[in-house]
């Protein structure tokens, strides 16, 4: 089952308004077996909206298009798809007493142009707008289908769930179903995990399997899909191929699901293993513990941590030595060791880790160029410090920093054996 979807307003086109609406419904009809083959932007014009229906009813199974139902001249979606279909325009009652009902309610005047939005194309069905003016409509052609909606996000997402879901499961019952899974990984390069670790998927592709390597800051999503008769049987035909990439790259793979976060992985572990934790952050800023503690729950086995980024709290809080900031710097292997140490203490935490590092974009030297970052580990009787060379970009190098931290404390914990992005370890 394929599907476009087709977002109309200036607004998209200038920069003025983010296309939330195109992700929001691409993500919605992919969990619903479609396969979202083209997204559109175009502008509040009648050729071109007419233009991309007609592709999409040539092209796709399923058209969902937003924006351009208000009631001002400006939108002239309604008008473009009646004369699409030919079709003339009939006041719907119901829809009418629904938009009084909320201009009373909001205490605003009815006026003509509101009554023009109770006005809807004969050929289509009306997918009823409880949250706004605009009612949602559903048409049909040569097996093609296509709703019609404003452009309001929250009024999207409500018609979405409601009429065309409805509809969906109406109008496409024995179709194919597509399912799609994700696996998370952290610590390894996308080149690294594709070449040598997972290797080549030619057989699946040619199978009708769908893998993408999906890299960002904290890690590489790996996206794994296919078709089946029903969602069961798609899940069942993507088994082999997770578990051949669990086989490949089982120990880089901290979890499933396409929102699964690594401080919630880590999360688990910690509470299974009654461990508590500490963390000192200088160039993280308080990245770290904002991370670990965005996950419910997290007051299980995190202590707290703090912002040590003065070296005058690096040596008063932590107990980071006047001697070894000024020696080495404060990003360097003592300075980063000592933080994790003495983080652990001062909470009374099983494991400190620290963060400093040069975040940039300015402050580089030769020897330590922007994104060098040093990460102190102490835990049961380990203690160890990874140095790593990351980017020029400030925010990414934070969320680097974070994923490399929880992510060695994962493997360690685990008992994996390697570090993220093979850092060699160094000790006191
Ligand atoms: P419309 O139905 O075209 O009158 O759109 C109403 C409002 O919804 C616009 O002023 C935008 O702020 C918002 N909007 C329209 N299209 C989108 C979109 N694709 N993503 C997010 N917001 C949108
Ligand atoms: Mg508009």
């Amino acid at each position: 089952m394929i599907a476009h979807i087709i977002s109309i307003g200036n607004e998209l086109l200038i920069g003025d308004t983010l296309n939330t609406n195109s992700s929001w419904i691409g993500r919605f009809l992919t969990e619903r077996g479609f396969r979202v083959d083209e997204v559109r932007t175009i502008s509040d014009d009648y050729d071109k909206i007419i233009e991309a229906i007609e592709h999409g009813f040539e092209n796709a199974d399923m058209v969902v298009s937003t924006g351009g139902l208000g009631p001002t001249h400006d939108d002239i979606t309604k008008k473009a798809v009646a004369d699409l279909f030919g079709s003339g325009m009939t006041l719907n009652r119901e829809v009418l007493e629904y938009i009084k009902v909320i201009f009373r309610r909001r205490g605003l005047r009815f006026t003509k142009s509101n009554r023009e939005q109770a006005m809807v194309p004969d050929a289509g069905e009306v997918l009823f707008n409880r949250q706004g003016t605009a009612p949602g409509m559903w048409f049909e052609k040569n097996g093609s289908f296509l709703a019609v909606l404003p452009g309001v996000p929250h009024e999207v997402k409500h018609l979405m769930e409601t009429g065309v879901d409805r509809k969906i499961r109406e109008c496409f019952t024995g179709r194919e179903f597509r399912v799609t899974r994700y696996l998370k990984t952290a610590g390894v390069a996308e080149s690294t995990l594709s070449d040598e670790l997972i290797g080549d998927l030619g057989a699946f592709i040619d199978n009708g399997y769908d893998i993408a390597y999906l890299p960002g800051p904290s890690g590489v999503t790996v996206r794994v899909s296919t078709n089946g008769a029903s969602t069961v049987d798609a899940v069942n035909r993507l088994q082999p191929l997770m578990d051949h990439i669990m086989g490949k790259a089982g120990p880089f793979i901290y979890g499933e699901g396409r929102d699964l976060q690594l401080s919630e992985v880590l999360g688990r572990i910690l509470s299974e293993k009654g461990l508590q934790l500490a963390a000192a952050e200088s160039c993280t800023g308080g990245l770290l513990c904002n991370t670990i503690t965005d996950i419910p729950g997290s007051s299980a086995y995190f202590t707290g941590g703090e912002v040590a980024y003065s070296n005058r709290i690096k040596t008063g809080g932590l107990g980071v030595p006047g001697q070894d900031l000024e020696q080495f710097g404060a990003v360097s292997k003592p300075v980063a060791l000592q933080m994790a140490k003495g983080v652990a203490e001062k909470y009374r935490a099983d494991i400190g880790v620290s963060t400093t590092g040069i975040a940039g974009p300015g402050g580089g030297t030769e020897e330590k160029p922007v994104g060098t970052v040093w990460m102190g580990f102490y835990l049961a009787g380990q203690h160890f410090a990874l140095e790593a060379r990351f980017t020029n970009n400030r925010l990414i190098n934070k969320e680097r920093t974070v994923a490399v931290v929880l992510e060695t404390l994962r493997r360690n914990l685990l008992q994996i054996g390697t570090t993220p992005y093979d850092l060699k370890p160094r000790y006191p």
